[in-house]
């Protein structure tokens, strides 16, 4: 391949925002030189007053294949990726059959994955109530890490975990050197919010919120906390919903412990209070909670407290949703926005004159480290896979379905006005996505540790 020069006068690097020339060469960035340079042997590419982005990683989404590509799959999820600015996606290790909580499981994985990725991936491990034998193979064969429920995770063949349980599964993984990924919400609080709302309006959002209590998130966090202190494993808190387990989790991080933290757009763009009755589209779980937390959120990622921002793209088929009777209690809880996180973080940052880095810290290194691929992706820096994304800032536009490019374009992001387009999407120096078309056969390939 021919080498080549990327120059923008904002190139977001991990010191900053300026004019650089971005030197690739086999697929990897060679170097950077500050201004506009052109090496010998050198095809130039100017972007002109366009950022240049390093390209997003996605530590959480759920793409359902094999056994589910009826709710999304390698083909959709990865197109919304090139078109949103990822391009690295971690996927879950539930909704898709076989869950992915086995080395044969894994192995049906990359077969579904041959051919279709227009981005990198890799796959989460799940722990589940009995496979501890399978934890430290997981890891043999690749997994970055693992996920598990302590809470019933909405579908079966999944199992949630018990504290007994993971006691079991905690020596696999603390061997592993992997984190642990953990949906924080026990059941207690859950059930007793039940039973006082059994003859509630359950097409009100108000009663979807008040099932479940900030008090079930706070519960499992300082379990967790607590069996991190006593195993001495990594522990990854996944979509952080309520900021009162902000202080909990900040004394964890000044005690030394190796705790991290995500939450996703939709807690950082809606709240409780502007979402209509009977709007479904906004369920998920932990849910989408009232303004004064919202705003704690964007404190907590402030501070640091908060390490990363992950989309949790979750989708199913339209009819789970329930819209026409807009039940919360039947309908699928979860939220896709995959290619419209992007454009939605930068709308906030904006709004608050934050800097568009900061996106790329919680959305594209930070998520690297997390998922161990901080030699290859996550920065513009030398030595790193040229995964690149040109973004202008200043373009504003209308959500509209044909923008969303997964599978059901479903999303209560849409029809929202939003800032920053993704013009180019560039993976390992391949151009993928370019202005609204994606480009040439499926580029993507595993990344395994
Ligand atoms: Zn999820």
């Amino acid at each position: 391949m021919v080498r080549q020069a990327f120059f923008s006068t904002r190139v977001v690097l991990p010191e900053g925002i300026g004019p650089a020339t971005v030197v690739i060469a086999d697929g990897k960035i060679e170097a950077i030189a500050d201004g506009r340079v052109v090496p010998d042997d050198c095809q130039l590419r100017d972007f002109g007053t366009d950022c240049l982005l390093p390209g997003l990683v996605d530590t959480h989404v759920h793409i359902n294949e094999p056994g589910r590509t009826e709710w999304e799959g390698f083909e959709t999820a990865t197109r919304a990726a090139a078109a949103g600015g990822y391009t690295t996606l971690v996927d879950m290790p539930l909704n898709c059959l076989p869950e992915t909580t086995t080395v044969a499981a894994l192995k049906a994985k990359r077969a579904a994955a041959q051919g279709k990725c227009r981005v990198d991936w890799a796959a989460w491990g799940g722990v589940v109530g009995d496979n501890q034998a399978h934890i430290a193979p997981l890891a043999e064969a690749g997994v970055p890490g693992y996920k598990c429920f302590l809470i019933y995770p909405g579908i079966e063949g999944f199992t949630m975990v018990d504290e007994a349980q993971l006691r079991l599964a905690l020596p696999h993984v603390a061997a592993s050197r992997l984190p642990l990924l953990v949906h924080a919400e026990l059941a207690g609080p859950l059930e007793a919010a039940a039973a006082r709302l059994a003859d509630a309006d359950w097409t009100k959002y108000a009663t979807y919120l008040a099932s479940r209590p900030a008090e079930a998130e706070i519960e499992a966090i300082q379990l967790m906390i607590d069996l991190c202190r006593e195993f001495k494993c990594r522990v990854h808190i996944v979509h952080l919903s309520s900021a009162k387990a902000l202080a909990m989790l900040g004394d964890a991080r000044a005690e030394g412990l190796p705790v991290t933290v995500e939450t996703c757009p939709h807690y950082l763009h809606f709240a409780a209070e502007n979402i209509p009755n009977g709007g479904t589209v906004y369920k998920c779980a932990p849910p989408i909670r009232g303004e004064s937390n919202r705003q704690r959120l964007w404190e907590g990622l402030l501070t640091g407290v908060i390490d990363l921002i992950a989309s949790d793209h979750s989708p199913c088929p339209p009819e789970m949703k329930r819209r026409g009777a807009g039940d919360f209690r039947l309908a699928w809880g979860g939220i896709a926005g995959l290619s419209a996180s992007l454009p939605v973080i930068w709308t906030e940052l904006r709004e608050r004159n934050l800097p568009l880095s900061y996106s790329a810290r919680w959305m594209a290194e930070a998520p690297a480290k997390l998922a161990g691929l901080s030699g290859r992706k996550g920065r513009i820096a030398a030595g790193l896979d040229a995964d690149l994304v040109v973004f202008d800032p200043d373009a504003s536009f209308l959500l509209t379905e044909d923008r969303l490019h997964f599978r059901h374009a479903i999303s209560p992001y849409l029809g929202e006005r939003l800032f920053g387009r993704v013009k180019q999407t560039f993976v390992r120096g391949r151009e993928v996505f370019a202005d609204g078309a994606f480009v040439g056969e499926p580029v993507g390939v595993e990344l395994t540790r």
